[in-house]
């Protein structure tokens, strides 16, 4: 019986998934309640407002609200906002707000500074947005992942911390970087619920999010990894890289970073085995990708090749009743 899913996610990877995933359950398993722990070392302060990219990704891809072409942000909206934020020289340029996306920020800072914390602020926006699941940030503490420039860009030096979205958004993850430094996160705790559904889940899902800023992130919060470890659940991951590349996005560039091959089997290996210590059980690679299943099996996690790309909500919900099935299939 798979009663309670909890499932890491990032933004756009985590949030496909997700969708799918409570496509199956509503025709497989409706009794079945799902939990998504969300990063936030995306998060920034930008035009006075607190900016929270997963976490919105995610409940506007669950509660019908997403931009499906840009993966964030929403339908048919205006950066009449933004353009005037820029005219006084002002904000980021290169990190257009839409004016209807505006609105979400500026009810969560709202809520923020009138002494709710981030998992308060998260409920509250996802009662308009129903998403189907329920939302937790990782953590209620700000967290900020930096990138440590290799080579000076624009007015930055080489040595340099910039926001992680930044580099992301600005420098399209292009300009080399010596690591990865997420502030706050040694001092930030789980927010609450997030042990407990990690500890208390049937089944723990790690969806095809990057393995590095997004889920990397969300594990190395002070008692997350340990509750992985210690969780009666199975926990099965599901590549992000495909066939030796990110299928969406620039994981390459983070993997290449802390030294991690882009492929789905270094990736496995560097979650690792449940039994060695490690975060899995088992590991979905994608069928293009069936060389690298007798490698990790050898290194005590499950896996199988099934097709992982999520074109749409039936092909991301086939890959969750995959996740399923392995975590079945896996004693
Ligand atoms: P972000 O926070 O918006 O970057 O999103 P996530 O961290 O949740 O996920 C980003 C990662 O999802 C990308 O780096 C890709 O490797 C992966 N990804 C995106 N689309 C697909 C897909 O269709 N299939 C698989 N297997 N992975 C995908
Ligand atoms: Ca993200």
């Amino acid at each position: 019986m798979i009663g309670n899913i909890t499932v890491l996610a990032g933004g756009i990877g985590g949030a496909r998934f997700t969708r799918g995933l409570l496509h199956h359950l509503s025709a497989a398993r409706p009794e079945a309640s799902v939990t998504v722990v969300v990063n936030t070392g995306d998060d920034m302060w930008l035009d006075g407002l607190r900016i929270c990219p997963d976490l919105d990704t995610v409940m506007y891809t669950l509660g019908g609200g997403i931009n499906e072409e840009q993966g964030w942000g929403r339908p048919e909206e205006s950066r009449r906002t933004s353009a005037e934020i820029a005219a006084y020289g002002r904000g980021w340029s290169w990190f257009t707000l839409g004016d209807l996306d505006l609105a979400t920020h500026i009810v969560r800072t709202d809520l923020l500074r009138n002494g709710s914390t981030l998992s308060e602020a998260t409920e509250v926006l996802c009662r308009r947005w129903q998403p189907g699941a329920r939302l937790l940030p990782m953590s209620d503490d700000p967290v900020e992942t930096y990138a440590r420039l290799a080579m000076d860009a624009d007015e930055h030096r080489a040595g340099d911390l910039i926001h992680f979205e930044e580099w992301w958004v600005r420098y399209r993850a292009a300009v080399p970087v010596t690591e990865f430094v997420p502030v706050g996160l040694a001092a930030a705790g789980p927010a609450p619920g997030v042990v407990d559904a990690v500890e208390g889940a049937d089944l723990v899902i790690l969806p095809p999010s990057n393995p590095v800023v997004s889920i990397g992130t969300i594990v190395a919060v002070p008692g997350i990894a340990e509750a992985l470890r210690g969780t009666s659940a199975r926990v099965v991951g599901v590549s992000p890289i495909i066939a030796g590349a990110a299928v969406r996005g620039m994981a390459d560039a983070c993997l290449s970073t802390i030294g991690v091959e882009t492929s789905a089997a270094a990736v496995g290996l560097h979650y690792g085995s449940r039994k060695s210590g490690g975060l899995l059980d088992a590991w979905l690679v994608d069928e293009t990708d069936a060389a690298a299943v007798p490698v990790l099996e050898a290194a005590g996690i499950r896996s199988a090749a099934v097709p992982l790309w999520m074109r749409d909500v039936p092909s991301s919900a086939a890959i969750a009743a995959e996740a399923l099935a392995i975590a079945a299939a896996t004693g």
